[in-house]
């Protein structure tokens, strides 16, 4: 058993996160300002609702309980807004993440786990991407997380902390015993949209069909939500048995393009998506597919969702529980 604060534990990842943690044993607390996530997320009475800017808040809390490792979701993750508002994104997610390693070393509080993203390979130069790619973001949100990966590599030669950055792919699906699930506003994400579109019969629109790639519309790899909160408990173990962490892909390996993704929705709620085409989406590679083998290998991962209709299933489950079906 661990004493684990999670910033950002009332948002998607972090929230599935928090809860496969107290399932595993672990004590945690929550610091979240709800700027984007949703209290009921957090299971009662572990939300400290404050911005990790507010320093002295954070010092409070850290000096209230031995914490052995933080892990840190808090951040902004719209891209487009990314592009629109880049201040407010280094701000946000450069300058929380500086205020939080400061009061972690304040507190003796050495080991924390990372959210990044594969973001912070930019446009890669082909797939499956690995780790020791270039590091070439396209956009604001991808360089603010490769700053914290740059500011926690740092922090790591020249003091005690060890990191585990977790390079996320596409997050998707729920846990129907956590009760949570993919709540986004506004909604930017596939899979969401897609129910939507079979929900409304307003057509989503599929952002290119001229890629490069066998039906001309974009691949991703789309990584089960409760296989992102163990990775992140591996990432734990791993450090608190003395690992020496570092940055990790967190995907698994397989590519889905954007109609597949639609056939597989077809094929699991047994209704027709309405789509039509519309112009690519700005900043969108033809390709993001991860190279996994290393989260498997070194921190022992091992992933429970091998196929994407089972992940889309319990996207579909939550999302009916909240809007009907
Ligand atoms: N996408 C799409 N229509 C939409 C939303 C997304 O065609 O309304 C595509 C998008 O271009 C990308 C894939 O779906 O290729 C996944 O997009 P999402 O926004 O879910 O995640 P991202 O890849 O941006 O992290």
């Amino acid at each position: 058993m661990a004493r684990i604060l999670v910033t950002g534990g009332a948002g998607y990842i972090g929230a599935h996160t928090t809860h496969e943690l107290l399932r595993l044993g672990h004590e945690v607390e929550v610091v979240d300002d709800l700027s984007k996530g949703y209290a009921h997320n957090v299971p009662e009475g572990r939300l400290h609702r404050f911005r990790l800017q507010e320093q002295a808040k954070l010092d409070e809390l850290f000096a209230s309980r031995p914490f052995d490792a933080v892990i840190h979701f808090a951040a902004f993750i719209a891209v487009g807004e990314s592009v629109r508002e880049p201040a407010r994104y280094f701000a946000n997610n450069t300058g929380g993440s500086l205020a939080l390693f400061e009061s972690m070393q304040r507190a003796g509080v050495n080991r924390v786990v990372f959210s990044s993203t594969a973001a912070v390979y930019g446009d890669p130069p082909g797939t499956p991407i690995h780790e020791e790619m270039p590091l070439a973001p396209v956009n604001p949100y991808g360089e603010s997380k490769l700053m914290v990966e740059k500011a926690l590599n740092w922090l790591a030669r020249t003091t005690e902390l060890r990191y585990v950055a977790l390079r996320y792919f596409n997050a998707c699906g729920a846990v129907a015993e956590f009760g949570i699930g993919e709540e986004h506003d506004p909604e930017t994400h596939l899979i969401p949209l897609i129910f939507r579109a079979i929900r409304t019969g307003e057509p989503l629109t599929v952002f290119g069909d001229d890629y490069a790639t066998p039906d001309g519309s974009c691949i991703r790899d789309y990584i089960h939500v409760a296989d992102l909160a163990s990775a992140h408990s591996c990432a734990l173990d791993h450090l608190l048995a003395g690992g020496g962490g570092g940055c990790f892909n967190a995907g698994t390996g397989r590519g889905f393009s954007v109609l597949e993704v639609i056939q597989a929705a077809e094929r699991v709620t047994g209704r027709k998506v309405p789509y039509k085409t519309g112009p690519r989406r700005e900043g969108d590679p033809p390709a993001l597919v991860a190279e996994a083998s290393r989260l498997r290998a070194q921190l022992g991962w091992q992933p429970r969702f091998t196929s994407l209709d089972e992940i889309v299933a319990s996207a579909w489950s939550f999302d009916a529980r909240r809007f009907g079906s």
